[in-house]
């Protein structure tokens, strides 16, 4: 290779910031507004739930925390108000998405519930109807599925509401990749019962930490309002009669989020062009870019990700924290691939590893779209023809240095690195 490794290094996603953060922020230290409340909280709450068209928005200090009280809201509806001490989804089961980060179902153990995960689909890379379908064949009984959709790419919506309803059951849709994308025109963000979005500082616009809640309904949001500030009753002094969280956003955060608001458009605008750069950098290689549906969304298209076809993966595997590959000509794997990009001083990343495969998940059940992929026996699956979509992805895929900072100079240059491995 001629090149050399970037000065700076390229990033997967780095912030993307304008100067109008500071603005204000500064507004909030005129004010004294140093605390978890304040004009910016109010204003970004009421710009987002416009924007994203729900009722209500309430701003905490991460998208895990929106998690963590949307998924103990859905939990007390659906099984009643627990006794103190107690997870409000003890003994219960949740579908969950199985390729996410683990935010998404963090929630469901902190609660005291049991994600069984719901595997994934090829078209948008989220989870599969047919899988979920079948899991309320397995487990009738459960009444709560958490849905994310992945990096920035919508899932199929409508095709798992229709399976929720059939079923009874509630929707915690997780669109902290996806903010500014759409499913039939409407945002991501908005389908679920609860929804929440994030503003981590790797995400399609940041507050270099913070999250949002978003509802439908004024007692859902005014009782997320009361959690998130240590569920403190309308009395003189400290009164509880729940238990409380202190999970709201500060009012400086938010000034970060208010600065970033108008340019989401802009960042998804850049990200969509290092897509469409990425895409024709490789279209006579054996891959595929993460793909989605052209005819009912349109994703913010966070991360760009590549699929090495079957035919072109060389030898890989992986252990629980290393992996080995043998190079062969012609092939490539994400490992060869990550470990070049890394050379260069490019950053990119693995898929992220599916829930069913990780250590503290292993014994959670697993279902694929033909059956149960787990808790049955390895013979079961071969028989039965299971495949683990998600272990597939995670096998073939990887994800690409995604930052809007990158130039199209240097994005050149990291496609003539990535096609280097395939020589
Ligand atoms: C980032 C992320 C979260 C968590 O958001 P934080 O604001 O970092 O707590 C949840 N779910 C998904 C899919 C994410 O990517």
């Amino acid at each position: 290779m001629e090149f050399k490794p970037f000065e700076k290094k390229v990033w997967l996603a780095s912030p993307t910031m304008h100067g109008d953060e500071l603005k204000w922020i500064y507004d909030a230290f005129e004010k004294n507004w140093i605390t978890t409340a304040g004009e910016n909280i109010n204003e970004i709450e009421k710009q987002l739930s416009a924007f994203i068209r729900t009722k209500y928005a309430v701003a905490l200090s991460c998208g895990t925390a929106a998690l963590h009280l949307a998924i103990r809201l859905a939990g007390e509806k659906i099984y009643g108000i627990p006794k103190v001490g107690h997870g409000a989804l003890e003994g219960h089961k949740v579908f969950a998405s199985d390729t996410t980060f683990d935010a998404t179902v963090n929630p469901i153990a902190y609660e005291g519930g049991e994600a069984v995960f719901i595997d994934t689909e090829r078209e948008t890379w989220n989870m599969d109807p047919i899988a979920l379908e079948k899991a309320f064949e397995i487990y009738p009984e459960v009444k709560l599925i958490v849905v994310a959709h992945l990096y920035g790419t919508p899932g199929k919506i409508d095709e798992i509401r229709a399976i929720a309803d059939k079923h009874g059951a509630l929707i915690v849709e997780d669109a902290a990749e996806s903010l500014g994308a759409t499913y039939k025109g409407k945002q991501t963000g908005s389908f679920g019962d609860y929804d929440i979005i994030s503003f981590n500082g790797n995400k399609i616009i940041t507050g270099s930490s913070g999250g949002m809640l978003l509802c439908n309904e004024k007692e859902d949001a005014d009782k997320i309002r009361k959690w998130s500030t240590q569920s403190r009753e309308a009395a003189a002094w400290y009164q509880h009669e729940e238990v409380g969280y202190n999970y709201r956003m500060s009012n400086i955060i938010a000034g970060i989020v208010r600065g970033q608001i108008p340019y989401l458009g802009e960042h998804i605008a850049a990200k969509k062009a290092i897509y469409e750069r990425y895409k024709e950098g490789f279209k006579d290689l054996p891959v595929t870019m993460n793909p989605y549906d052209e005819v009912n969304s349109e994703p913010n298209f966070w991360l760009s990700c590549l699929l090495i076809n079957e035919e072109a993966m060389c030898r890989q595997v992986r252990g629980e924290k290393d992996a080995l590959y043998i190079h062969e000509n012609g092939k490539t794997c994400p490992t060869e691939i990550l470990e070049t990009l890394a050379k260069y001083n490019a950053e990119g990343r693995p898929i992220w590893k599916p829930m069913h495969m990780q250590p503290i998940y292993i014994n959670n059940p697993f279902v694929t779209a033909q059956g149960n992929g787990r808790a049955r026996s390895n013979a079961y699956i071969a028989e039965n023809g299971c495949i683990d979509v998600g272990a597939d992805i995670f096998n073939r895929g990887l994800c690409l240095p995604s930052d809007i900072n990158m130039t199209d100079e240097q994005q050149d240059i990291i496609i003539q690195i990535i096609r280097s491995c395939f020589e």
